[in-house]
């Protein structure tokens, strides 16, 4: 009963967010870099971020997170970090020899208004950087945005730093993922694989954060987009975009630099919005869809229609980041649910529009913020109850709280496993969704049920 004393009565709030719905913007930068191969990710500021952020990711991915810091004391608070970031990019191509180092900033090193692009400058010129290595930066002050803004803007400066139009297209396609699990990555290649295109899938954390128990430690797995591979998403024919917040920026920054046409979609989660994704794959490769992903969208169908009546008129309350969201509300309204309860911690004023909009032709009413924090949802529910929660880690105290079906989905996942390694993008993904969706409906049947109407067949 740790949320016991959340009031069912809503009171207006403005400078006060309570159990917020996002994490900061460096563990999103971290993570971006993460999906390059043999990427160093470097916090400029003070020790205690850094280490919450590795700590964050390590929890999450279950797996060991590497990232230096700046390490500002008192001075470097004052004077600002230069110093520190110098003699750290010296170090870190010494000791632990990276292709990239990719740095971004914390909310101490954007107050005092380093400019780290000057720093990396002068690094260059006093001869820190060694030849055919580099130094990639974002501004990740975490006193705005969140860890969406943070990843999204860490992309955009891979395009930034390494897309390249050298005059001549590839046929090969860029799929921008957004900020999703490695098993995500993963599937999204298989997908492309299936349809036989040619993809630059980045960032890319598959085979970084889910790589397999060898015995022995490698400080850079074998997984991550090469800076090589990164150079030619400047020649692909074009650019597919999965996330507005998230991979919408890069994509028009790459559109801007090398000419590489764009579609920004939603994240594919469920039928719909996989099936956009694939039309768009089809129609910018030229290519047509093989029977192999007809099966499994047919498979996905076969399990919605014969469990229908336990979806239907299933209420829900949401919480996470925007472009799961969407996609979310989406797929489950699709099915016969009714999202009711919807909040993300990362601002924006479209977020809400967009889910009206999505919601505008049912009869049922919605709650809906962005920028909003967890402890609003917990009243949300108290005056609306729901069937299901679903969430990060943090939901569970709301699920303990008001006795609710509750199914971890989205960034930080701290308390189970699976994430990494089984997808929930594309049609597959929407199988293990609807089947854990199920699941958690048909435990908590089987839990209340009186004896007489407890069932072996359901
Ligand atoms: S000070 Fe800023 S960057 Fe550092 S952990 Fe806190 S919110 Fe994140």
């Amino acid at each position: 009963m740790l949320l016991r004393h959340t009031a069912k009565e809503i009171a207006d709030r403005e400078a006060l967010v309570v159990n917020p719905a996002k994490t900061c913007q460096p563990i999103g930068a971290m993570y971006a870099s993460l999906g390059i191969h043999k990427c160093f990710p470097h916090s400029h500021g003070s020790q205690g971020c850094c280490a919450y952020h590795r700590s964050a990711l390590s929890r999450h991915y279950k797996e060991p997170v590497i990232a230096g810091t700046s390490s500002f004391t008192e001075g470097s608070s004052v004077f600002g970090g230069q110093a520190n970031l110098l003699e750290a990019i010296n170090n870190i191509f010494t000791i632990y020899d990276p292709e990239v180092i990719a740095v971004h900033t914390t909310c101490l090193s954007e107050t005092i208004g380093d400019d780290v692009p000057q720093i990396v400058n002068k690094a260059q010129e006093e001869g820190k950087v060694p030849k055919g290595k580099y130094v990639i930066h974002v501004n990740t002050p975490s006193y705005v945005g969140s860890h969406i803004t943070g990843f999204s803007g860490m992309v955009k400066s891979m395009v930034t730093y390494f897309a390249e139009n050298s005059g001549k297209r590839q046929k090969q396609v860029n799929i921008i993922p957004g900020f999703v699990e490695p098993s995500d990555m993963r599937e999204l290649k298989r997908i492309c694989a299936e349809m036989g295109i040619k993809t630059v899938v980045f960032p890319d954390t598959s085979g970084v954060l889910d790589s397999p128990q060898t015995g022995r430690y490698q400080l850079y797995p074998k997984g991550g987009v090469t800076v090589k591979t990164l150079k030619t998403t400047g020649d692909s024919m074009g650019t597919i975009a999965l996330g507005q917040l998230a991979s919408g920026p890069a994509a028009k920054a790459l559109d801007a630099k090398c000419k590489v046409k764009c579609e920004i979609l939603g994240l594919p989660i469920g039928l719909n919005a996989t099936d956009r994704f694939i039309d768009a794959l089809r129609k910018m490769a030229g290519v047509s869809v093989p029977e192999s992903i007809d099966e499994e969208r047919g498979q996905l169908i076969d399990i919605l229609t014969d469990m229908h009546q336990y979806f239907f008129n299933k209420k829900v309350a949401l919480f996470g980041d925007p472009d799961h969201l969407v996609s979310l509300v989406e797929f489950l309204s699709d099915i016969g649910m009714k999202p009711v309860h919807i909040v993300t911690g990362t601002p924006g004023a479209k977020f809400e529009t967009r889910i009206r909009e999505i919601l505008k032709d049912k009869v049922f009413d919605v709650n809906v913020r962005a920028a909003g924090d967890v402890f609003l949802l917990h009243q949300w529910i108290k005056n609306a109850p729901v069937d299901l929660l679903i969430g990060n880690t943090y939901g569970k105290y709301i699920a303990r709280d008001e006795d609710i079906p509750f199914l971890r989905m989205g960034f930080p996942v701290f308390d189970r496993i699976g994430h990494s390694y089984f997808p929930t993008l594309g049609y597959k993904g929407a199988m293990r969704l609807a089947e854990r969706i199920l699941n958690a409906f048909l435990d908590r049947q089987d839990r209340d049920a009186p004896e007489e109407s407890f069932e072996l067949v359901m």
